[in-house]
C-alpha cells in the first residue's frame, strides 16, 4: 500500500459523494496503491450510510464508526492506529483542502522529505473573527513554544510511515498532531495553496472546540503560561513591598493615616484576580496531567471494516 488517505467525518452528508470521486481521480492518476479511511467521528447525519455504501462497492473504502463525537484530533488518531500506507495523507471531508494538491505533495515527498504540510496562502469565506482568533493564537504559540510550529496550517499534509509510527508512541492523551509532528523533526516542508470555502454543510468546530483545541496546543508544548504566573507574582509581590513601605512611612513619619476602603479594595481585588487566573492556569496543566493518569481509551468503536 503506498497511499493511505484519512478522512474525519462529522456530519459531512452532503461532501462524501464529492470527496470520494475527486479523491479517486487524483488517485487513479498518480497511478499508485491506495486505501480511503473514513472516521465517522458520532456524526447525527446520514455520514455514515453513504460511507458504508461507498465500503460496499469499493474494496479500498475503509471505515471506522466511532460510538459518540470524539473530537477531530482522536478521529484523525484512530486513523493513524488503521492505516497501512508508505504514506499517510490527512485531509479535511468539507473539501476545504483539495485533493487535487495530494499529487504535488507526493511529488515533493518523494524529493526526500518525510513530512509536507500544505500551507495556507489565504482563506476565503470565513468569518473575519475565525481568521482572527486563528492568525493570532498560532502567532502567540510560535512565540512562547521552543520548537517552531509552523503557521497558517492546518492537519491537511502527507506524513512519511516514519512519523506516523512515532506519533502512535506518543503517548499524551490530549492530542496537538500538527504540533506534534513538528516536535518529531526529520525533513519537513511545504507547498502553498488557496483554501477554499467549505462545499456543503456547516463548521463542525465550535468556538468552544476552537478554544478547548487552542488550550490543548499551548500547554502540550509550552510551559510558558505557568511561568507567567511565577514572573507576575515577583512584580506583585515588588510592588507590595513598596506599598508597604510607604504605609509604614505614613503611619509612623508623616502621622497621616486615613481609612483607605478605596486603595484596600482595590489591592484585594487585584491580587485576588491574579489568584483566579494563577490557579485556573495550573489547573488546566492539572486536568491534563489527570486525563493522561486515568488512561483511559482515547476512542471507543462501534463498527468498523477494518
Ligand atoms: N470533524 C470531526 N469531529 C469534530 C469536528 C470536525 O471529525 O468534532 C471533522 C470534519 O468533518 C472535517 C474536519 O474535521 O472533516 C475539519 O472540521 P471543520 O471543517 O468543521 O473545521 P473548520 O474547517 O471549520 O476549521
Ligand atoms: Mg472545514
Amino acid at each position: 500500500m503506498e497511499i493511505s488517505v484519512i478522512i474525519p467525518v462529522y456530519n459531512e452528508e452532503d461532501n462524501i459523494q464529492m470527496l470520494h470521486e475527486r479523491l479517486y481521480q487524483v488517485m487513479q492518476q498518480m497511478g499508485i496503491s491506495f486505501e480511503l479511511i473514513f472516521i465517522n467521528d458520532g456524526s447525527r447525519d446520514r455520514s455514515i450510510e453513504l460511507v458504508r455504501a461507498l465500503a460496499a462497492k469499493h474494496d479500498y473504502v475503509k471505515y471506522v464508526d466511532f460510538s459518540r463525537n470524539f473530537g477531530h484530533q482522536i478521529a484523525v488518531t484512530a486513523g493513524l492506529d488503521k492505516a497501512n500506507g508508505q504514506a499517510i495523507v490527512i485531509i479535511d471531508a468539507d473539501l476545504q483542502d483539495p485533493p487535487e494538491l495530494i499529487e504535488e505533495m507526493y511529488k515533493k515527498m518523494k524529493e526526500g522529505y518525510e513530512v509536507v504540510y500544505a500551507k495556507r496562502k489565504s482563506r476565503v469565506g470565513e468569518s473575519w473573527l475565525k481568521l482572527w482568533t486563528a492568525k493570532t493564537f498560532y502567532r502567540i504559540l510560535s512565540k512562547i513554544t521552543s520548537i517552531s510550529i509552523p503557521v497558517d496550517t492546518g492537519d491537511f499534509r502527507i506524513v512519511d510511515r516514519k512519523i506516523v509510527d512515532v506519533l502512535r508512541e506518543m503517548p499524551e492523551k490530549n492530542k496537538y498532531l500538527r504540533g506534534q509532528i513538528s516536535w518529531i523533526g526529520f525533513n519537513q516542508t511545504y507547498v502553498e495553496y488557496e483554501r477554499q470555502q467549505r462545499n456543503a454543510g456547516e463548521t463542525g468546530y465550535t468556538y468552544r472546540k476552537m478554544l478547548r483545541f487552542a488550550l490543548d496546543g499551548i500547554t502540550a508544548f509550552s510551559d510558558f503560561p505557568l511561568k507567567i504566573v511565577t514572573y507576575f507574582g515577583f512584580i506583585v509581590s515588588a510592588f507590595a513591598f513598596l506599598v508597604m513601605l510607604y504605609a509604614l512611612y505614613s503611619r509612623f513619619i508623616l502621622q497621616d493615616y486615613q481609612p483607605g476602603w478605596t486603595s484596600l479594595m482595590i489591592c484585594i481585588l487585584f491580587i485576588g484576580g491574579i489568584q483566579m487566573i494563577a490557579i485556573g492556569i495550573i489547573g488546566e496543566y492539572l486536568s491534563r496531567m489527570n486525563n493522561n493518569i486515568r488512561n483511559r481509551p482515547l476512542y471507543i468503536v462501534k463498527d468498523t471494516n477494518l
